[in-house]
């Protein structure tokens, strides 16, 4: 990094992944956030992480008799916040609406403050109640909270900010505050829009069309998100619907994919939209000490037998799995880990679309599988993907175990105790997947699609194997039956027999996946190619 001083950067984010405790945090986003602030914490680097305080945070998401899953939530008592005796108002829906901020100072140079409406001056004291919960009226109400209230905060708290970082597009309304404030001292909306993008960067991580936010342009009127800017100015920002991802691209100097090949798709996706900023790629790392076993970095550092320590780590993984299921997996059989997101696109039943190639090793238990992930609680297709894996684990008692409630302590479990980290989305709809790369440093062979970061670390049958060649069409069914052929040839062909026949070539692979990933993945590079390639101006 540069000598001179270091911008202060004051980074948005919905969503933080910093104890498995507090579901503050739905799923990958959330889990750079965390990592991104525990990491500017290890290198000291001057951040100010703005967020909000959920008063329940994210689904507790169980599994019924049925097998269904369904949705639970309860109140969080938030020990490690201070009060900073701020408040600030934002209006929602016309009506003021109270924010006090609270604080941590646990992450050092790197303070987080969360925004909380749940405090008696309120009418609604929901807004911050569900991480992405309900519908668009709500989003947009903890949007605002987020965004103008974030910044407002910063006013308050008198921290003087240099550079703003929307982490995702929820935080795009931020801006309407910073061209506000300098509307208010008589500059021109042309001018307050120029000097706002001048001070504003974006991190888009959505390679879905669908799954990037809109909403009405009314709605937002309704909602008071315009903030003083009038109905032209806002359609100029975001369109009508009103995107949040390019608004985020229109109010920044510079914007970021999380991974190379997500940035060509990002730039692809949006190259119809005027006056964006260009979209480089900064490929996401992982926070090390959060999610690496020191036992395998040390029998790796030191020449140890890194095989021993990993069936030792394997056999927590195997015991966690017994208390919390009663089912008790084979420890000298391959342990295959998938754990993601319930969603179409990440194709968790894969591995099953044809049963009689699959079935023989299931029923003899030469392959075990251990499946995790939430759906959406509104997303009914989400679901039944989470309802068909249960009905796999009836299906195959012996081989394939679903852990419910997936969160950080599963996630860690996970990627330390398998064998293998499988990962089989549609290319390239993976913006990233980071825990791949906990995998990877923990000695956890990825066989993976060549999708997100794998294609910038994957070596072919030396540090893992890839799915496939990077083949891409939209014909899904296609796209299916291509890859799904290409996972049992890598998987029968390849890691079955190196598994069982060929452990020294195993622990060969084990090792040099420690060693190609260790460092480039980790949240000090990730860092230090945001601060020189988008907070500190060329
Ligand atoms: C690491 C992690 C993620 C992100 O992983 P992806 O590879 O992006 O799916 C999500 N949720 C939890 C709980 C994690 O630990």
């Amino acid at each position: 990094m540069s000598e001179k001083k270091l911008p202060t950067v004051a980074y948005f984010s919905m969503e933080y992944g910093l104890h498995s405790d507090f579901k503050m945090y739905a799923g990958g986003l959330g889990i750079l956030a965390g990592d991104y602030i525990k990491g500017a914490k290890d290198i000291e680097a001057p951040l100010v992480a703005i967020g909000i305080k959920w008063k329940q945070g994210y689904t507790d998401q169980r599994i019924d008799g049925n097998g269904k899953p369904y949705d639970t939530y309860h109140n969080y008592v938030y020990d490690f916040l201070e009060d900073t005796g701020v408040k600030v108002t934002v209006k929602v829906r016309n009506l003021d609406v109270i924010c006090k901020v609270w604080k941590t100072e646990q992450f050092g140079n790197a303070p987080l403050y969360l925004l909380d409406t749940d405090i008696p001056e309120n009418s609604d004291t929901w807004i911050t109640g569900q991480l992405y919960g309900w519908f668009g009226e709500e989003r947009i109400a903890q949007e605002i909270v987020l965004g103008i209230g974030g910044v407002k905060a910063m006013r308050a708290l008198q921290i003087p900010i240099d550079v703003y970082h929307f982490n995702e597009g929820h935080a795009a309304l931020a801006a309407t505050e910073l061209i506000r404030e300098k509307m208010s001292s008589r500059k021109t909306f042309e001018e307050a829009w120029n000097e706002t993008r001048e001070e504003v960067v974006f991190t888009t991580h959505t390679p879905i069309k669908e799954g990037n936010e809109t909403h009405p342009i009314d709605k937002l009127e309704y909602m008071s998100a315009f903030n003083g800017l009038t109905r032209d100015q806002m359609e100029r920002i975001g369109g009508n619907p009103f995107n949040m991802t390019i608004a985020g691209l229109r109010l920044s100097r510079i914007s970021n994919g999380v991974a190379e090949l997500h940035a060509d798709t990002s730039n692809k996706m949006w190259k119809e939209v005027a006056g964006r900023s260009e979209i480089i790629g900064i490929t996401n790392a992982i926070h090390t000490p959060t999610w690496v076993d020191e036992r395998i970095t040390k029998a790796y550092k030191e020449n140890g037998d890194i095989w021993a320590v990993h069936n030792e780590v394997k056999g927590e993984l195997i015991d966690f799995i017994k208390e919390r299921t009663g089912i008790e997996l084979n420890k000298d059989n391959l342990l295959i880990g998938f754990s993601r997101r319930a969603a179409p696109y990440k194709r968790s039943d894969l591995i099953f679309s044809k049963p009689e190639v699959i079935e023989p090793y299931l029923k003899s238990g030469k392959i075990q599988i251990v499946f995790s992930g939430k759906a959406h609680p509104l997303d009914d297709v989400g679901k039944k993907i989470v309802s068909n894996l249960v009905d796999m684990m009836k299906k195959y008692p012996k081989s394939v175990v679903f852990l419910e409630n997936y969160d950080m302590t599963i996630g860690a479990q996970l990627t330390r105790g398998s064998d293998i980290w499988l990962n089989n989305p549609r290319r390239p709809l993976e913006a990233s997947g980071t825990s791949g790369m906990k995998a990877a440093m923990n000695g956890v062979l990825n066989c993976s699609v060549l999708d997100g970061w794998w294609p910038e670390a994957c070596i072919d049958g030396e540090n893992g194997w890839q799915i496939g060649d990077g083949f891409e069409t939209t014909d899904f069914e296609v796209l299916d039956r291509h890859d799904s052929d290409a996972l049992y040839d890598v998987l029968l062909n390849k890691v079955v027999p190196t598994y069982y026949e060929n452990n020294a070539k195993w622990v060969q692979m084990m090792r040099k996946s420690i060693e190609t990933t260790s460092e480039f993945f980790a949240t000090k590079r990730m860092l230090d190619e945001y601060y020189n390639k988008m907070y500190i101006k060329a």
